[in-house]
């Protein structure tokens, strides 16, 4: 089958608006200019897919362009199973993904029973329909580095400064824009050719190199004018302990390769693409062995430049952990940057909120980033976030916004949205969505609730009252997912996608989801102690908290 164009402009090919918001990002996700490898339905991060396979997407299609505006469509791992009744305010879609009881929840078990066909990795917004290309990322690495640039070098940005990371994928491609816009210099280093063209062609990225001393020289003749991104063509094994030896000293290190996926995420040393591929299929336990010691490698030599001097982060792949499996019992002196740089932003609701244009057009972004820009003025960190963005982000397919909003901000940011989609300002209706990378949707002991403050990190209650909470609040499609980000056995976490049609009632649902969802994000942080949570909660929110008023 082959997949078909999103569609864009006014015209419905569903039953209604919900339904086609669904149809839209589904195949928005799977579009070429957005997906990592659409024919095999991989959308990022590793094998994080759409759909099951081509018949369930061709089912899923059927289901989304039958489904009256009372009834629910089923998910189960990529599958459509199932259409029910339900009301006209009940949620289009549900999707449960990946999960397995937790005693089973290994890579072994979930990789058999997904190679048998039986289940889905679904990540987090592969398998959710909400993935907006690169951009879904870019403002989580901006931010974590605008805050290295506060807490390490007490100054607003990191200009002067170089990052150096490796992974041009999905997600790590973001890493040289998002740098760049917070003033770095910065050095990618990635072991796929293809991934560097790609990051230059979407202007991610400015130039490339094999050459470890070139590399550095080009950031050196450049630094005092304006940062530059350079990809390093090399494998980070190889590379980082060879840049440690030659004493160059990065500023900031970090790792963004998909290593939280051990059979697919991370390319050994001394292999190339091609031979890597083949002994994945001849030897799975012989390439295991290698992708080990190549990260252990790498983790030696990221520890050898914090050492030194250098700060350095894990950017949420699950690279220590690996390690650790290697045999690298340092591994964990690597700080994850949630605790150390974004829980702040998650204590007070905030995390990666974003909306894309149905429509298709590029015109209606920029509407909206220029009414956002002028109601809330005063929040010039938003502000400076929007117009950055607008100046630097290339669109991929259907064109979209991310931006870290807070609690209460979010709802403002929606109900304008909305507004705009009612006066026709905006020319068809958008939708609302967010990571589930977020403050209260996920449960990651080593990434998004490392080292909370009351050692609640594996609790997971949070992500299933999160889908819960937006499904009876009004939200258009709900998802439930295991495994996305750090690997099966070591998340579980939540998503939704809500239409904005320009309707008063979507506007109450704006209202009842948007408060829900980044509220229940305060409340779990409150819980777990964190004042900042407590004290937003005693200035006053639109919820009750029997615990802490
Ligand atoms: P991806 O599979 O699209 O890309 C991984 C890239 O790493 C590929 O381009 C690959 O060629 C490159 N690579 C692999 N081994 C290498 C090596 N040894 N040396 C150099 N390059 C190598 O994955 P992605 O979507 O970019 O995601 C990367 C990781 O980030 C995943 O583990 C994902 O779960 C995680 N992630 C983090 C966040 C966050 O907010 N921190 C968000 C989403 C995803």
């Amino acid at each position: 089958m082959n997949i078909p164009k999103t569609p864009t402009g006014k015209k419905l090919n569903t039953k209604g608006w919900r339904q086609e918001a669904a149809l839209r990002l589904l195949l928005n996700n799977l579009d070429p200019e957005v997906a990592k490898d659409p024919a095999n339905l991989i959308v990022y991060g590793g094998k994080g897919k759409a759909a099951r396979n081509m018949e369930a997407l061709q089912k899923i299609i059927e289901s989304l362009k039958s489904l009256e505006n009372d009834e629910t469509l089923l998910i189960q791992s990529g599958k459509p199973v199932g259409i029910f009744k339900t009301t006209e305010e009940s949620p289009r879609v549900l999707i449960s993904n990946a999960q397995i009881v937790p005693r089973w929840a290994t890579d072994d078990y979930f990789w058999d029973l997904e190679r048998r066909g039986l289940t889905m990795f679904g990540q987090m917004t592969a398998g959710s329909w909400i993935y907006i290309g690169t951009q879904g990322i870019i403002q989580g690495t901006y931010e974590t580095l605008s805050a290295i640039a506060k807490k390490n070098f007490h100054s607003d940005d990191l200009r002067g400064k170089t990052y150096l990371s490796s992974g041009l994928g999905e997600m790590g491609g973001a890493q040289p824009l998002a740098a760049k816009m917070a003033g770095a210099s910065s050095i990618v280093v990635e072991v796929d050719r293809s991934k560097i063209e790609r990051r230059i062609r979407g202007r991610y990225l400015d130039t490339w190199t094999d050459d470890i001393e070139r590399a550095f020289s080009i950031i050196r003749e450049s630094s005092d004018k304006a940062p530059v991104s350079v990809g390093l063509l090399g494998n980070a094994a190889d590379v980082y302990p060879e840049i440690l030896k030659r004493n160059i000293l990065p500023d900031v290190v970090s790792d963004q390769t998909a290593a939280h996926d051990l059979d697919n995420g991370y390319i050994p040393s001394g292999l190339s693409l091609d031979e890597a591929a083949s002994l994945r299929e001849r030897d799975i336990n012989s390439y295991r062995k290698l992708v080990y010691n190549s990260i252990v490698k790498e983790a030696e030599a990221i520890i050898g430049f914090k050492r030194r001097g250098s700060v350095v982060f894990d950017y949420g792949n699950d690279f220590r952990t690996r390690a650790k499996e290697g045999g690298f019992s340092d591994a964990f002196t690597i700080p994850g940057y949630v605790p150390e740089y974004i829980r702040d932003l998650f204590e007070v609701g905030s995390g990666p909120f974003r909306w894309v244009a149905l429509s298709g057009n590029p015109d209606d972004i920029y509407r909206i980033d220029e009414e956002i820009s002028r109601q809330m003025s005063d929040n010039r960190h938003l502000v400076k976030w929007i117009n950055l963005a607008k100046n630097n982000i290339k669109f991929q397919g259907l064109p979209a916004r991310i931006c870290y909003a807070g609690y209460g901000e979010r709802e403002k940011i929606g109900l304008l949205i909305n507004d705009l989609v009612m006066k026709g300002e905006v020319s068809a209706p958008v939708a609302l969505g967010r990571d589930h990378h977020d403050t209260g949707s996920v449960a990651s002991p080593y990434r998004e609730t490392e080292s909370m403050k009351d050692g609640s990190d594996a609790i997971a209650d949070w992500p299933i009252l999160n889908a819960l909470l937006n499904a009876v609040s009004g939200a258009t499609w709900v998802s439930v997912h295991h495994g996305g980000g750090t690997g099966i056995g070591n998340s579980i976490h939540a998503g939704f996608v809500l239409v904005a049609d320009g309707t008063e009632e979507a506007s109450m649902r704006i209202s009842r989801v948007l408060n829900a969802d980044s509220g229940i994000g305060v409340i779990r942080h409150a819980d777990a102690g964190y004042e900042r949570s407590r004290e937003l909660i005693g200035r006053g929110v639109k919820f009750r908290t029997p615990y802490f008023e």
